[in-house]
């Protein structure tokens, strides 16, 4: 230890009787007895050298203090009140490194705390599907778009999560990890201009792709979100029922009203198969496609209204989907 406290009152009713060289002596001894933490070598010759007693006189000083003021023991000459401030040092030590642990855990904790309740209220603002990220990120080209790396990408909420920015599609962009941690608190959206519609179009093209894979839809789903024969048992089960309500949602260009629109499908149950079809033939028409698609009806609208019928006559005899004619050289 660099630091003790020495009781000057104390001192001198101990030491009174002491010459002066013998009071040096002690001063020196305590020193080294507090600077190395611990008793003084049974060597008196290593003594003498570690205080600079040179002379005869000050090593025979050096010999009364020691017999007068420390006990022999197997690890050297001891001082019981060296000891005692020693370990209240140490015990005082250990007591603030714990306290400084325990002041960084709780700094972690609340940080955790304050992610995970604002990730929280991005969700409540809207969230987004595994399926439309890999959409924007081959909208993006699987790059970073700042940079153009293609290495250790990341999901970037374009409105940072702590300004209020929410956690749907619409507010995120593929950053690598690097851009992501630089970022200042500007809101800058490098996504090309045409992702939307590039999204909206792979996933659609994903939906027929799947169609194309199995002759009922319906049954893909369902093999689709089968629970997984080893699931993690600490992650939440978010399997719904597999009523097509979520593979519908993906291809409708419009989304709005989402509760809504699961409600209006929970009630008509319609074929997931027909409604993709009518998605598909509906939204390459002019109703739809002209005026930035201001006409297309909100999701539970067209649900209610039973739309998917208003392509009845595109629906083949065998239940396969037609493809439109865009998409048929496409596959
Ligand atoms: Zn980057």
């Amino acid at each position: 230890m660099n630091f003790y406290a020495f009781h000057i009152g104390d001192y001198a009713s101990d030491t009174r009787h002491l010459t002066w060289l013998e009071d040096i002596a002690y001063r020196r001894l305590i020193d080294l007895y507090y600077i190395r933490e611990e008793a003084l070598p049974l060597d008196m010759r290593q003594i003498y050298r570690l205080i600079v007693a040179s002379t005869e006189e000050q090593r025979e000083a050096v010999d009364t203090v020691i017999g007068e003021f420390f006990t022999l023991t197997e690890k050297g000459y001891q001082h019981d009140r060296c000891e005692e401030e020693i370990a209240k040092a140490n015990n005082k030590k250990a007591k603030a490194s714990i306290a400084a642990q325990i002041s960084v855990k709780a700094r972690e904790i609340s940080s955790a705390e304050n992610r995970r309740l604002r990730i929280k209220e991005a969700r409540e603002k809207g969230t987004h599907s595994k399926e439309e990220w890999i959409a924007v990120l081959d909208a993006c080209g699987n790059k970073c778009v700042k940079c153009g790396t293609d290495q250790k990408i990341t999901k970037d909420h374009i409105k940072p999560v702590y300004q209020g920015g929410s956690d749907s599609i619409e507010n995120i962009q593929p950053l690598c990890s690097s851009c992501n941690s630089a970022k200042g608190p500007e809101n800058q959206d490098f996504r090309p201009t045409n992702w939307k519609e590039s999204v909206e179009r792979s996933l659609s093209e994903r939906l027929y792709f799947v169609s194309e894979r199995s002759t009922n839809v319906d049954e893909y789903i369902n093999e689709r979100l089968a629970p997984n024969p080893n699931p993690n048992p600490n992650k939440k089960q978010t399997t719904a029922i597999p009523n097509g309500f979520a593979e519908f949602w993906i291809a409708y260009p419009k989304k709005v009203g989402k509760g809504a629109a699961e409600a209006a499908w929970k009630k008509h149950r319609p074929s997931l198969q027909i409604c993709l079809n009518a998605v598909a033939i509906a939204s390459r028409s002019a109703d739809w496609t002209k005026d930035g698609g201001q006409y297309i009806p909100n999701p539970a609208t067209w649900i209610n209204q039973r739309r998917w019928e208003d392509g009845a006559t595109h629906i083949p005899i065998d239940g396969k989907p037609v493809l439109p004619e865009f998409m048929r050289g496409a596959l």
